[in-house]
């Protein structure tokens, strides 16, 4: 299981989609894309290889903004309806999550009791808690960090909003993220295998930090809001 997000100038279909390919040595039984253009938000998922999904992905939709997650099903059965990325109801956020959320039932139960969910997993729970948070009046980086401090259990999270094709959020808590620095774009990955094709300038996340990723910078916080300065290092290895 794998992630991976890019926000740049260009087309990141195929960056995704290949630094997919670097992850599969993890193992996985489906895998998804989420591009983000002046259209929207465009999702391709599917059970099965990253060769699946390339099957699948319309040849005609590329984005400069994008997410992508090859999943080792945990909560609800591998199949195109539990692969990520996962939506919130209106559409709006979309994300991607490798981990586990212990206490998603409760959540469900406590904040979603209302809002109709599309798929089996625990992931769900938490791209439509942002929602919800937003809705209630929080920004979207409130209403993520808010849900964040709710979660119990790990996560590698990347998620993007459908009405800001300037940022990608994520967060990490006992499950590898990396930010990946480049010029005119940045990038986040499991693993820095992932991202060699376009970076070997990467800083470290560690557990219970979020970042937010801009074309121009990227920004490392604690849930509480509080910056954090953390100098990158290069990659030493072979793409
Ligand atoms: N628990 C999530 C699911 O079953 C994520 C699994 C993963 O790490 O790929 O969908």
């Amino acid at each position: 299981c794998g992630i991976v997000g890019y926000i740049g100038q260009q087309g990141s279909k195929e960056i995704l989609l290949h630094g997919l390919e670097k992850l599969e040595y993890r193992g996985y039984d489906s895998a998804g894309i989420a591009l983000l253009n002046e259209n929207g938000v465009h999702v391709f998922k599917e059970k099965g290889r990253i060769a699946d999904l390339r099957a699948i992905v319309d040849e005609n939709v590329d984005a400069p903004v994008g997410i992508g997650h090859t999943r080792w099903a945990t909560h609800g059965v591998p199949n195109r309806l539990n692969a990520h990325p996962h939506q919130s109801a209106s559409g709006r956020f979309t994300l991607v999550h490798n981990g586990v959320i212990e206490n998603y039932a409760i959540l469900k139960r406590e904040y979603l009791a209302d809002v109709p969910f599309k798929s089996d997993t625990d992931t769900e729970v938490i791209v439509q808690l942002v929602e919800k948070f937003v809705n209630d009046g929080l920004t979207v980086e409130e209403a993520f960090r808010k849900t964040l401090t709710l979660l119990k259990g790990s996560y590698a999270i990347v998620l993007i909003d459908a009405e800001n094709d300037g940022v990608l959020y994520a967060a990490k808590n006992k499950s590898p993220l990396l930010a990946g620095l480049g010029e005119g774009f940045n990038v986040v990955a499991s693993d820095a295998m992932a991202m060699l094709q376009v970076t070997n300038q990467y800083v470290e996340l560690m557990d219970k930090e979020m970042l937010i990723v801009t074309r121009e910078a990227v920004t490392i916080k604690k849930l509480n809001g509080e910056i954090v300065e953390r100098a990158p290092y290069t990659a030493e290895l072979d793409a």
